[in-house]
């Protein structure tokens, strides 16, 4: 096995970071500029952990590509950590979009898209009833609230490493023995998570038995496959296991899409026959603009529609006043029904693989002890021989200036990795030409940095 040089890792770096700031005046220029009012120059605070000295500002983004102030195309393998997973600005949301926005963007008041699209959804994911958000973040706070109000209890389960958004409960990870604390960096903590939450191990049933056996827990909220410290694939039967937990302690199980949708058009849980008790979901399905929604079965909604009074639907921490909004909707009802189509994973999934053989192939030839794990039209690298059994051993595996360098890289040559891991999605609109420059790129920097070549 090839082994990492880390002095030559830091040379390597060190010019890369010369190339990045050369090569981007305009963006060097706006990103000064845009520090007099943003912290760090950034309109969201995540935009400075890119690679590179600023954040490359975008002029015009479109299908699988976008051109930054500077002039230079860039193939798009982020897709906005998969806001744009359909492409950038796919052409049927933008049509519908447009025209929405003439004929009022919100009222509070439904509009008739609001009926193909739960219905769409409940099509797709195998859940009867849909109530929609602003964001997944928004969608999987309201899951919890209903899970906690249906069922009394206060608790809620999350994997270890997961990641679902904003949500207070979910910024937990376990200890080194086994209890729930603060993840790193949770910022502002309304409440030591141990008051509410409970943390597990993806893979480990046993474990989410010893954490439901406590009669407590109200929501059981999960990826079906980790995505956000790397891919960590379920074991077989691990997501039924979960699902026959689920219900013999009597909590609810909400199975969060937002990401795990690359495994097909009904996600990973209608792939693969799940039956959640909720689902949420967002940032793709309006093709970029801002919807989330969480499905239900028809028992939970009777429980609900059973313990709300009318008088008290309204600040009672369920909803928002652009939630279901008529632009929110007509991008979805053409998203979902001309965009996230069957078709559309037929083209997007097996450019994943090509990717991911492309990854594979270069890691074979330098000899790293590295390993690819794909789902779908997603696939990623990451820093180890094996594939990850569960959260921890994925967070072990990263290394984050090894990382930073290998996104750095790939930006000096046009490519954009989704930050914060090594991951790659396929949009409709990515070509092999677009894989294929990925897998070249890849290659030369590996050699490059094993001198291998
Ligand atoms: N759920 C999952 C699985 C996510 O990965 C994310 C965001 N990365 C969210 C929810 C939250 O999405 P948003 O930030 O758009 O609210």
């Amino acid at each position: 096995m090839s082994t990492l040089d880390r002095a030559r890792l830091a040379d390597l770096h060190a010019r890369e970071r010369a190339a990045f700031s050369d090569a981007r005046p305009r963006s060097r220029a706006l990103a000064e500029q845009a520090a007099a009012h943003m912290p760090g120059g950034v309109p969201m605070s995540w935009m400075v952990k890119w690679p590179g000295a600023f954040p490359v500002f975008v002029e015009h983004a479109e299908g699988a590509h976008f051109t930054c102030v500077d002039g230079i195309d860039h193939v798009d393998l982020c897709l906005g950590d998969t806001g744009a997973m359909m492409g950038h600005s796919p052409a049927p949301t933008v049509d519908a979009v447009t025209r929405q926005l003439s004929r009022g963007i919100t009222t509070m008041l439904p509009t008739e898209d609001a009926i193909a699209v739960s219905r769409g959804l409940a099509e797709r994911f195998g859940l009867p009833f849909w109530q929609f958000t602003l964001t997944a973040t928004d969608a999987n706070r309201h899951a919890i609230r209903y899970a906690r109000h249906l069922t009394g209890r206060t608790k809620v389960v999350v994997h270890n490493w997961c990641y679902h958004g904003s949500v207070d409960e979910a910024f937990a990870t376990l200890g080194p023995d086994g209890t729930t604390v603060d993840r790193r960096s949770n910022i502002g903590a309304p409440v030591d998570t141990a008051e509410t939450t409970r943390v597990v191990e993806f893979n480990d049933l046993d474990a989410l038995e010893r954490a439901l056996a406590h009669g407590d827990v109200a929501a059981i909220l999960v990826e079906p496959a980790l995505t956000n410290i790397g891919i960590v694939l379920p074991d077989p039967g691990y997501n039924e296991g979960v699902r026959e937990l689920a219900t013999r302690y009597g909590a609810l199980l909400v199975n969060d899409e937002t990401h795990t949708i690359c495994a097909g058009p009904g996600g990973y849980t209608a792939a693969h026959g799940l039956e959640p008790d909720m689902l949420v979901i967002g940032k793709s399905i309006g093709g970029g603009i801002p919807c989330g929604t969480f499905g239900f079965s028809q028992e939970i909604a009777d429980r609900i529609a059973r313990s709300i009074e009318l008088e008290d639907i309204d600040v009672g921490g369920i909803g928002g006043t652009l939630a279901g909004n008529g632009l929110s909707m007509a991008a979805m009802k053409a998203t979902l029904e001309q965009v996230m189509t069957a078709d559309a994973f037929e083209h997007m999934v097996p450019l994943a693989d090509a990717w991911a053989d492309g990854v594979q192939a270069g890691i074979d030839a330098v000899g790293a002890d590295w390993h690819v794990t794909r789902l779908g039209a997603r696939a990623e690298y990451n820093f180890s021989g094996r594939p990850s059994h569960d959260g921890q051993e994925a967070h072990d595996a990263d290394d984050f200036e090894l990382q930073q360098y290998l996104h750095l890289y790939a930006l000096n040559r046009g490519i954009l990795l989704t930050p914060f891991h090594n991951m790659a999605l396929m949009s409709p609109a990515t070509t092999a030409a677009d894989v294929e420059a990925h897998t070249t790129m890849f290659g030369e920097c590996l050699r490059e940095l094993f001198a291998t070549g």
